[in-house]
C-alpha cells in the first residue's frame, strides 16, 4: 500500500531542512520534502555572529565554519573604522556544507526528499491540500512553504536587499585576512550601496556589491559590481552568488487553514539587515518545545520591540538613503559592540535597545520615526 504523508514541505533549503530536523526530534516522520534543485549547490555564504549569550550553532551543526573574524570594518567617506569584536566573532559557513549535514540527518531517518521537483501549483481541497506534480496530485493535511515570494509586501518602510557576490583570487596580497569589511559605502542619492568583503586569505575573498533599495535592478548592480571588482586585481573568479532578500517588517505570514509560510519570506529575514540564518536556527530550536503540529508550533514568534526598532531604522534609511552611512557608522562605532551584536543576532537585552536608541543620530532617527507614522 502507498504511504500517505500528512505534511508536505516545499523547499529543502535552510528553513525546510531545519524544520525537517526539528520534526524528527519530536518523532514526527510523516512528511515529505519537495525540492526544485536536483543537487545541493554552494551558492550562498551564511555569515552570522557568535559569542557569549548567543545561540551556539554547534548545538545543531557539527560542520566547521569556513572562517571567523575577530575584527570588522565599516568605511564611510573613505574613512575606515576598525572595530574589535572582543569575545564575539563574525563567522561564515559555506551553504553546501550546512545543507548537506542537515540533509544527511533527514535522509538517514528514511525521510523522502523529492529532488528536481519544482512545485508550481497547490490546490485547496475539501479537507486537504493538493500538491500538483507533472503526472499526479498528492494530498496533504498541512503544507509548509519556503518558496521565495517575489511579490513580498512593499508597504513602507520595507526595502529589498539586492546583492551580487564574487569569490575571487587576486594577483596581489591586498586583503587583511583578519578583518571582515561589513560596509564600505559608495555615494548614492536614491539607494544605499556598499561593498562587503569576506577575506579568506591575503589574496582570496568574497566581494559583494549590495544595495538596499525599493527597486530591483540587477543590470545596474552588475555594472557597479564590475567596477568594484576592478579594484581587486582579479586573477581568477571562483564562484558567485546573488540575492534579492526582503527587508520587511511585514513578512508574508499569509497562513490559512493548514498552509504555513516559513523561511526568508515567512518572517525569518531580519527587517533591518536581511540576515536570516540565526533566526532560522533559533526558530527551529524553539519548535521542539511545542506539542502538536500547528501554526502555533511553527510560526516565527517575532519580538515586538526588535521589530519596532527595525521599522524605525528602515524608515530612516528609506526616507533618506543618504543618511545610511552615518546611521551605520554611529551604530557600529558609538553603540557598544556587544549590544550591536546581540541586537543583530536577535538575542538583545533591554540595555542594548537603550544604547541603540540613545546613541544613533537623533535628528535622522526622529525623522525616521515621524515618517513611519505619517507615510
Ligand atoms: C546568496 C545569499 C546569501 C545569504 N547570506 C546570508 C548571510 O550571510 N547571513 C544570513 O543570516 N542570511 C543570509 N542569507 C539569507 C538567508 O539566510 C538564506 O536565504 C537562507 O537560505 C534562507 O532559508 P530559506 O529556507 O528561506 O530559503 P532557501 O534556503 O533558499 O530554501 C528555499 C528552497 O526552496 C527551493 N525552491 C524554490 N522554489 C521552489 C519550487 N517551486 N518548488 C520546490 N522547491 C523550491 C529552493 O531551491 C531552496 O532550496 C543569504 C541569502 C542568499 C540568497
Amino acid at each position: 500500500m502507498k504511504q500517505k504523508f500528512d505534511i508536505g514541505i516545499i523547499g529543502a533549503g535552510l528553513s525546510g531542512l531545519h524544520l525537517a530536523n526539528a520534526l524528527l526530534k519530536k518523532r514526527i516522520i510523516n512528511f515529505i520534502l519537495f525540492e526544485k534543485e536536483s543537487v545541493i549547490k554552494n551558492d550562498k555564504t551564511y555569515s552570522f555572529w557568535k559569542g557569549p549569550g548567543l545561540f551556539d550553532i554547534t548545538r545543531t551543526l557539527s560542520v566547521k565554519p569556513r572562517k571567523e573574524w575577530s575584527q570588522i570594518e565599516i568605511k564611510t567617506q573613505n574613512k575606515s573604522h576598525i572595530i574589535d569584536l572582543g569575545k564575539y566573532r563574525y563567522v561564515c559557513y559555506a551553504s553546501k556544507t550546512v545543507l548537506e549535514e542537515l540533509y544527511q540527518r533527514v535522509s538517514k531517518n528514511g525521510i523522502k526528499i523529492q529532488r528536481g521537483c519544482s512545485i508550481k501549483h497547490i490546490e485547496k481541497g475539501k479537507n486537504h491540500w493538493l500538491i500538483h506534480l507533472k503526472s499526479k496530485k498528492i494530498p496533504f493535511q498541512y503544507i509548509v512553504d519556503s518558496r521565495p515570494n517575489k511579490k513580498f509586501d512593499d508597504k513602507y518602510p520595507s526595502l529589498k536587499q539586492v546583492f551580487i557576490g564574487t569569490e575571487i583570487i587576486s594577483t596581489k596580497k591586498i586583503f587583511d585576512a583578519n578583518i571582515a569589511t561589513l560596509m564600505d559605502f559608495s555615494d548614492s542619492k536614491n539607494s544605499v550601496i556598499f561593498t562587503y568583503i569576506l577575506p579568506f586569505t591575503q589574496n582570496r575573498a568574497l566581494i559583494e556589491t549590495t544595495c538596499f533599495t525599493s527597486e530591483t535592478d540587477f543590470k545596474l548592480l552588475e555594472g557597479l559590481h564590475k567596477i568594484t571588482l576592478k579594484k581587486f586585481f582579479v586573477k581568477k573568479i571562483l564562484r558567485s552568488e546573488k540575492a534579492v532578500l526582503p527587508m520587511s517588517p511585514y513578512p508574508d505570514l499569509n497562513h490559512s487553514d493548514k498552509y504555513f509560510r516559513i523561511g526568508n519570506f515567512g518572517g525569518a529575514s531580519r527587517p533591518a539587515s536581511g540576515y536570516a540564518f540565526t533566526r532560522i536556527a533559533l526558530w527551529a530550536n524553539q519548535i521542539d518545545t511545542q506539542k502538536i503540529f500547528s501554526y502555533e508550533m511553527i510560526h516565527y514568534k517575532k519580538n515586538n520591540l526588535t521589530n519596532w526598532l527595525d521599522k524605525v531604522l528602515l524608515s530612516a534609511i528609506r526616507s533618506n538613503p543618504q543618511s545610511a552611512p552615518k546611521i551605520f557608522k554611529y551604530f557600529f562605532t558609538k553603540v557598544p559592540i556587544s549590544s550591536v551584536i546581540r541586537f543583530l543576532a536577535d538575542q538583545p537585552k533591554l540595555i542594548d535597545y537603550l544604547f541603540i536608541i540613545f546613541k544613533l543620530p537623533k535628528i535622522i532617527m526622529c525623522k525616521g520615526l515621524i515618517n513611519l507614522y505619517v507615510k
